[in-house]
């Protein structure tokens, strides 16, 4: 195999490749943002339907025609962000990117104002394609304050709010741990000793979890105060911006509503027992009489060392799509094809996987590193669902209309991961390749359902104990996380007492102004496992009706589309489907015991 096959081509993004030349397009980028700003600032009051359409239309219309160089300038860095031009390019990227949000920022703010006046506008039909664009800007604008108050708001972050973020992820990233491997001492930095957490190796996994947490939690000073001061400034935040729950910020960003965040987080509550019920069949594929926490994400002893090379999962995976859908496997196909894949393993690739739309180009572009496991498959079937994802949304919608949300954005990768196992399972010839696939599927269910879950709990159970007037230290901070890690794995599983610091290292309890990061990672999962049941049940019928709701992108809200598709995401019933789906899984992985 041609090696280039595993590299992308990023030259169809732009007319030259020419670092001079993409810059130029940047420069042109923002002066053309600048014009726009001097077309329609301070005029939009003044607006009807089809000013509106207009402004609109230019907006995209800019975005579009300077995509391909944006992009460029960011893929280029991610696939090697040691090459100086790169280094350059991105920067570049970033400079004109600030420039233009800062240019036109007042467009949203306008229109809202307009909006909140007119809110018949938004229902207007010539403005038909932007229905729930305009929604979305009218559901955020009683939230919003004077000009002169979201500045000051913008000024005091940076060193107050922002301050706590940066201080917690600087410590985390400098600390340096020291653990023995193979009789030898070794020091290292956070992001490396992490890498231990999925070692086959019971023992280092143990070491790696006990020495980085019992470190953090010596330092629970530094931790509770910064986890403290950001969860009391959002508290602060919902009484000046008349947020009634300190969720209301969450649910406005991510398109959902209050019934069936309800209805969702219930079913989590009322099924654990069924997610103790895999953990267990999990320890015993270990030979453990009970799992500990270093076994949760830990691989089988006895999985076979079967490899993947590069065309082999092409091939397994375009199929696993084709048998879904003829048009969608084509275009799986063309993305191999076309060359929009990067697998190559380099020294300064950006860490991960991911894919990003180019919806000029109506495609989309994948980073990852291939290194031909099982797991690698699995990703790059998740994020070739992405894909098709921008494939169609980019087909059927204004570009304002294709920004999923975490919600909804997961819906075509999940999904294709399950077209993969489908075909992976029937073609395994043993019981322990079942049983790799299986257990590979359902951890990760496991983890978003369940583990994401507890942190979800613990989110709300830190506002509740604010709103009581508990002072929160460390060592409440930890009780209430292993109060709401317990409800979830229940005595499936036996945790190390320095666990109680797990908390102190996920980054998603600092981040600035955004709070409740981890409940649309439960929504997709469950959502999508739903899907794939209705698909069992629907066959054929159902692929025309899926391809609608991933073409839908963000015109409509979540609910409104499950709707459409005839089922009600604020009824536990809709949710209960998705874990039917995961109990079938785990049956049959408990009749491979
Ligand atoms: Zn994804």
């Amino acid at each position: 195999m041609a090696k280039d096959e595993m590299v992308w081509d990023l030259s169809q993004l732009v007319e030259s490749t020419n670092p001079a030349s993409i810059q130029k397009q940047l420069e042109n980028m923002v002066s053309e943002a600048e014009k726009l700003r001097s077309k329609w600032h301070g005029k939009i009051a003044g607006l009807d339907a089809r000013g509106i359409l207009d402004l609109l239309g230019s907006r995209e219309a800019l975005n579009l025609k300077f995509e391909g160089a944006v992009r460029y300038g960011q893929l280029v860095y991610g696939a090697d962000s040691t090459d100086e031009t790169a280094k350059q390019l991105y920067d570049a990227v970033r400079r004109a990117m600030t420039k233009v949000g800062q240019a036109l920022a007042f467009v949203d703010i306008e229109l809202g104002r307009l909006l909140a006046s007119k809110p018949s506008l938004a229902k207007d039909p010539v403005l038909a394609e932007y229905r729930h664009y305009l929604e979305r800007i009218l559901r955020r604008v009683p939230h919003i304050l004077s000009e002169t108050e979201e500045q000051l708001i913008i000024t005091k972050d940076k060193n107050g709010i922002s301050g706590w973020e940066i201080l917690q992820s600087d410590w985390l990233s400098t600390r340096t741990f020291t653990m023995e491997i193979k009789g030898e001492k070794k020091t290292m930095p956070y992001g490396q000793i992490i890498g231990f957490y999925q070692s086959p190796d019971r023992n280092l996994r143990k070491q790696a979890r006990q020495t980085v947490f019992e470190d953090l939690g010596k330092d629970d000073i530094v931790w509770a105060s910064a986890a403290r001061a950001v969860c009391e400034d959002h508290m602060e935040m919902c009484r000046l911006r008349k947020w009634p729950t300190p969720m209301t910020q969450s649910l406005i960003d991510n398109d959902l509503d209050r019934e069936a965040f309800d209805s969702l987080m219930k079913t989590i509550q009322n099924n654990t027992r069924l997610y103790q019920k895999y953990l267990k069949i999990k320890a015993k594929l270990m030979d453990q009489p009970k799992l500990a926490d270093y076994d949760l994400a830990a691989p089988l002893p006895k999985s076979p060392e079967k490899t993947y090379s590069w065309t082999d999962a092409r091939q397994e995976i375009t199929s696993a799509y084709r048998e879904f859908d003829e048009q969608v496997g084509n275009w799986i196909d063309e993305m191999y094809e076309r060359r929009h894949l990067d697998g190559e393993a380099r020294k300064g690739k950006s860490p991960g996987a991911w894919c990003t739309p180019w919806l000029a180009g109506k495609s989309a572009y994948i980073l990852q590193s291939y290194n031909e496991r099982m797991m690698d498959v699995y990703t790059q079937a998740h994020e070739l669902g992405h894909a098709v994802h921008d494939y169609l949304a980019s087909r059927a919608q204004k570009p304002s209309n294709c920004e999923m949300g975490s919600s909804i954005a997961e819906t075509g990768s999940i999904f294709g991961e399950l077209l993969l196992t489908e075909r992976l399972l029937k073609k395994a010839k043993t019981k322990e390749e079942k049983q790799a696939i299986l257990t590979v599927v359902l951890d990760e269910f496991g983890v978003s359902a369940f583990q994401v879950s507890a942190r979800v709990f613990f989110e709300e159970s830190l506002y509740d104990a604010i709103e009581h007037d508990q002072f929160l230290d460390g060592e409440t901070i930890s009780k209430l996380w292993t109060a709401a890690r317990d409800m979830m794995h229940g005595d499936a599983v036996e945790w190390m007492d320095v666990m109680k610091w797990q908390w102190t290292a996920t980054p998603h309890y600092y981040l600035a102004n955004y709070r409740f990061y981890n409940y649309p990672y439960v929504f997709a999962q469950l959502f999508v496992f739903a899907l794939y049941g209705l698909y069992k049940e629907q066959g054929k019928s159902f692929v025309p009706r899926f391809k609608a709701l991933l073409a839908a992108g963000s015109s409509r809200s979540p609910r409104e589309m499950s709707t459409e598709l005839g089922f009600d995401v604020t009824s536990e019933e809709f949710w209960r489907k998705g874990m039917k789906q995961a109990e079938e899984f785990i049956d049959m992985l408990e009749k491979t015991l």
